[in-house]
């Protein structure tokens, strides 16, 4: 409506900060040609097309790049035992060097056996866990903990049998790959 084009100019710019595209908002103006009228949507497409041309607003504008948390997915049951999720999974924005996530297992849960090309780096941030190198003792990981894997090196991580765990997980692709699965950890290799 006449007079009303400043609430519509902010409100088409919260629309912007919570996500909607400038295609949504378009569309939008084009349902109101189809249901209020011609020259009213004429008015909307121009207030929007001041919107569009306008600095972009604040929160759009940082430096730097907030990902939210969002819902964990469940690790596929091929490469765990037990209930594990990953969460925050993130690729170096730079130059996708290295990448990684949050594993949360629950008690008993574990990776299979596997190798990374270009080694791993795991830090413990909840909990309490086991790792394993092939052919080497069962080792506890506890918060805090920073643990390094080698290149090539054959192991398993997990929660211990009476707790869960979590744990960051980075490492580097070599091919685009960044782990060779391979079997299961069975319960007496794992220690049930
Ligand atoms: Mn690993």
């Amino acid at each position: 409506m006449p007079g009303t084009e400043p609430q519509l100019k902010g409100h088409l710019r919260i629309s912007m900060n919570v996500g909607y595209s400038e295609a949504q908002l378009k569309n939008f103006i084009e349902v109101l040609r189809d249901k209020v009228g011609a020259q009213i949507a004429e008015n909307g497409a121009q207030v929007l097309g001041e919107v569009m041309g306008a600095p972009l607003p604040e929160a759009h504008s940082k430096a730097v790049k907030v990902t939210r948390k969002a819902p964990p997915v469940d690790a596929s049951p091929d490469y765990f035992t037990g209930k594990a999720t990953v969460a925050s999974r993130f690729t170096s924005e730079a130059s996708g060097s290295y990448g990684g996530g949050i594993v949360n297992f629950e008690a008993g849960a574990r990776t299979a056996w596997h190798t990374h090309p270009v080694g791993q780096t795991l830090i413990v941030t909840s909990g309490r866990g086991l790792i394993q190198s092939e052919g080497e003792t069962v080792q506890e990981i506890l918060p805090g903990d920073v643990v390094w894997i080698p290149a090539n090196e054959r192991h398993w991580h997990g929660a211990a049998p009476d707790s869960a765990m979590s744990h960051v997980a980075i490492s580097e692709p070599q091919n685009g790959s960044t782990v060779n699965w391979m079997e299961h950890v069975n319960d007496a290799q794992y220690g049930k």
